[in-house]
């Protein structure tokens, strides 16, 4: 709570946002000092990582994306939420399974999370990972080196602190597979099916329903709903899927 309040604070979540990451660290406390350390670990250098450059992320991605800033309560719960359920399994029945569960969860997220913001960051113009078109910075699906590294380091950053906190090996390739299977699937997705927008103004394509232009925004493809948020959990389920799997096959 005194984490989620000082993030609130310093603007890097809304109101809703600190509730619910309060409830995620209270559960991930309960279940145990090291949840709690993977957390606060991947809370602070995301966080960390979000401060790096901000005016200038701010300015190329403003056009685009839905959600700038500080992170409310669905962002949260899309990355953070799979890995309470599993604070709350482990809880529950003490099976060491959901500390894989957990660890590829919070792996995908990582991942994801240090990709967006070093790419947008220090990343060129990114490139559609569908078409390999050039795509404006911010893009969902979109891709840069920089980005691609931090994502690797994102999930290897996870698994080596898993490791570390003696979760045994097969939570940390869990958690390695996880991380990185879970932001593959993120970019593919926000490539291909996630719902892309135009504006009806100016034309730019954009995930915002209002486009910072001030003209209203239409579907042009994809899932209708299907916006960053919805992507973002399916990434977390696949990475925990994953990393259960890998977990399975390697043993403790
Ligand atoms: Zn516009």
């Amino acid at each position: 709570m005194a984490v989620a309040l000082a993030a609130r604070r310093a603007r890097s979540l809304t109101t809703s946002g600190a509730f619910a990451a309060a409830l995620v660290g209270s559960l991930a406390v309960a279940a145990g000092w090291r949840w709690g350390a993977l957390l606060i670990v991947y809370f602070l250098t995301s966080t960390g990582l979000s401060r790096l450059g901000a005016d200038r992320k701010a300015r190329r991605t403003a056009s685009v994306v839905e959600k700038g800033g500080a992170r409310d309560a669905t962002q949260v719960l899309v990355n953070g939420g799979m890995f309470a359920v599993a604070a709350a399994g482990y809880l529950l029945t003490g099976n060491h399974v959901w500390r894989a569960v957990g660890a590829g969860a919070l792996a995908a997220a990582a991942a994801d999370t240090w990709a967006t913001e070093v790419g947008t960051w220090l990343g060129g113009t990114p490139r559609s990972a569908w078409n390999w078109r050039r795509v404006p910075a911010g893009t969902s699906g979109g891709m840069t080196t920089a980005g691609t590294i931090a994502m690797c380091a994102g999930a290897a950053a996870i698994a080596l602190l898993v490791f570390l906190l003696q979760w045994g090996h097969g939570p940390s390739w869990g958690a390695a597979a996880g991380g990185i299977a879970g932001a593959v699937a993120d970019t593919v997705l926000g490539a291909t099916l996630q719902e892309r927008r135009r504006c009806m103004g100016c034309g730019d394509y954009t995930e915002r329903i209002v486009h910072s232009c001030g003209s209203r925004t239409r579907r042009a493809r994809g899932i209708p709903a299907l916006n960053n948020d919805m992507v973002n959990l399916v990434a977390s389920l696949i990475g925990s899927g994953i990393a259960y799997k890998v977990a399975e096959l390697i043993g403790t």
